[in-house]
């Protein structure tokens, strides 16, 4: 098994009468959400932009591209798991090993909500809670008007022979 790094970024702009969904998890209490064609799962697309890099298979707006009617308010977590299933095109099979998350919101404060957003990402990707770290930061006050996801993931996998490459 070969041991495989992702990363992945993601913003949106926030705004009144939007959901705020992070990792599947709504917080109930937000005057603001993210402006986006699908539901705005920062956490959720930088994710799946990570899981993609680690076969370098481009980013989620080529699968779902925001011209798309059929992908308005999607629910990200459809997203996450067809790049899943896009990965085993190219592994015969992968484990992630553990994510670490980096949000950044000043906001409302999401602390009360790491574990609801811990267990859900666990469940999405079928991982231990303790596999997925979430931290959260504030701007500073610098970027008041934009939430923003950071993600890197390790997969161990069993590459296919046509990408094993020579050697
Ligand atoms: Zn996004």
């Amino acid at each position: 098994m070969n041991l495989r790094i992702g990363y992945g970024e993601d913003s949106h702009a926030l705004a009144e009468g939007r959901p705020l969904v992070i990792g599947g998890v709504t917080v109930p209490d937000s005057p603001l959400g993210a402006v986006a064609h699908s539901d705005g799962d920062v956490l959720l697309h930088a994710l799946s932009d990570a899981l993609l890099s680690v076969f370098a298979l481009g980013d989620i707006g080529h699968y779902f591209p925001p011209s798309d009617e059929r992908y308005k308010n999607m629910d990200s977590a459809r997203i996450l798991e067809y790049v899943l299933l896009e990965l085993l095109k190219h592994t015969q099979t992968f484990q992630i090993q553990n994510l670490a998350a980096v949000i950044t919101l000043d906001k409302p404060k999401l602390g009360s909500y790491r574990e609801a957003i811990q267990a859900r990402v666990a469940k999405l990707l079928d991982l231990e809670q303790q596999n997925v770290g979430i931290t959260f930061k504030t701007s500073e006050g610098m970027a008041t008007g934009h939430i923003q996801a950071r993600v890197t993931v390790l997969l161990s996998a069993a590459l296919l022979a046509s990408n094993k490459g020579r050697g």
